[in-house]
């Protein structure tokens, strides 16, 4: 099955439980704009995408990712996935998501920053700080936000730094949007954990991918005493029952560019490090990481996705059986996208907020989303995946209501 079309079964869903109309439940289910583009760049061709689910809250925001493996199908999925993760969040963005199917792994540093300006050259039309905001996503990074500003502007004529979030501090980027995602997921984890009355030291913690979101959870949780006992990335993972030394492993990771390399553990393959015996296990690589194949296999007692999509819909209603608890990517992994409002924000105003001040907004901002979620999940009795999509659903919807686009 595609992606979004397992995607939709979770709005179908929730569609249910909320009664919605043919109509409702139509304008949710298709994509506004789709837009494609071959690039060529030195004799090679890539495809790229700019797709926005939904813009009634606002303009399209969401990330770039470069990935072998995108396509039309992914960039739909991630596209609906952010319009449901903004409006959880309370912040004014449709959702939108963009992709060129590459391995920049493959590519030098140059031809890496042809491929984003050719990028801007072909989407420029339709993105800017008050149509569609982009972002850093899956083997993109604030250099390539940069190279994509640097092309837009030039084409403009003009400066328009609130065109794209997730850039270096020096075009206004902001100091805590590197690691936002991760603290965004640290906090809900925490709250999560506070509620049902789980203590934090100690707690197991598998890690899947060690990339911008795996990478900076995996630190944060390790210096407030969780014990990580596996992390891995494309290349396999690592494990070692009495806890990794986190910190020694990103030393590893950005020496010999894979966790593989460290030493003071034992290797285990991204399958084996899915099923291990742990109290949490992150989610923060691609999508349909647990299927149901492997999903009768895990043992984990709490999933926090990172990443978007790690769970199909079959592997969810599996996960649900055997009571295991999934906190939903489009809370736990917002915490980047409400860091990118405070950027817009800053760059459209020309004000330059504190550290401290966007922390605080960050933490309110998710505590008022956890919150409504957690209350419905107990309300409804549904998993906290329904009830967060219930209200992400219903804001959508309100927002066409006032427009005048739906009875
Ligand atoms: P990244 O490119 O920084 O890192 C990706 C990591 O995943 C790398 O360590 C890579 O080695 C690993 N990986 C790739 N394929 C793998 C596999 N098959 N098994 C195990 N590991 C694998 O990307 P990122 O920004 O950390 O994004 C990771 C996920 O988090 C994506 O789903 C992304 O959409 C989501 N996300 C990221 C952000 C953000 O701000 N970075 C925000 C929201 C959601």
């Amino acid at each position: 099955m595609s992606v979004f079309e397992n995607a939709k079964q979770n709005l179908e869903k929730a569609s249910k439980y909320m009664n919605l109309s043919d109509g409702e439940k139509e304008l949710l289910l298709n994509h506004k704009i789709i837009h494609k583009a071959r690039l060529n760049v030195n004799g090679k061709g890539y495809d790229a995408w700019r797709i926005i689910h939904n813009d009634a809250l606002g303009p399209g925001k969401g990330g770039i990712r470069f990935h072998p493996n995108v396509s039309e199908d992914e960039v739909k999925s991630l596209s609906f996935w952010m319009s449901l993760k903004n409006s959880l969040a309370g912040i004014p963005y449709g959702g939108a998501k963009g992709g060129v199917k590459v391995n920049p792994k493959d590519l030098s540093k140059e031809e890496i920053e042809e491929v984003s300006r050719a990028y801007v050259r072909a989407f420029h039309r339709y993105i800017g700080q008050d149509k569609d905001i982009p972002a850093p996503d899956v083997y993109t990074n604030p250099q390539v936000m940069a190279w994509m500003l640097d092309e837009y502007e030039r084409i403009k004529g003009r400066h328009e730094p609130g065109m794209i979030t997730g850039k270096p501090v020096e075009l206004g980027g902001c100091e805590i949007r590197g690691y936002a995602t991760s603290k965004g997921g640290k906090i809900i984890l925490n709250f999560f954990l506070d509620k049902i009355d789980e203590k934090r030291e100690g707690t197991r913690v598998v890690i899947q991918g060690f990339g911008n979101a795996g990478m900076n959870i995996a630190k944060m949780l390790f210096e407030d005493g969780y014990k990580i006992i596996a992390v891995s990335d494309s290349k396999g993972g690592i494990m070692n029952l009495d806890g990794l030394d986190i910190k020694e492993v990103i030393k590893i990771k950005e020496e010999k560019k894979s966790v593989t390399q460290y030493s003071k553990g034992k290797r285990v393959t991204n399958k084996e490090l899915l099923e291990l015996d742990t109290d949490v296990l992150v989610l923060a690589a691609l999508e349909n990481q647990i299927t149901k194949e492997n999903a009768d296999n895990i043992k984990a007692k709490y999933i926090l996705e990172l990443a978007n999509g790690p769970i199909t819909y079959e592997a969810d209603e599996i996960l649900n059986n055997k009571n295991i608890k999934v906190i939903p990517d489009i809370l736990a992994n917002s915490g980047g996208v409400i860091v990118s409002y405070c950027e817009w924000v800053q760059n459209r105003t020309g004000q330059i907020f504190s550290k401290e001040y966007m922390e605080n907004i960050l933490k309110e901002k998710l505590e008022r989303s956890f919150n409504k979620t957690y209350n419905l999940y107990k309300e409804r009795n549904v998993s906290l995946r329904m009830a967060a999509y219930m209200i992400a659903m219903e804001r959508i919807l309100k927002a066409e209501k006032s427009r005048g686009n739906l009875d």
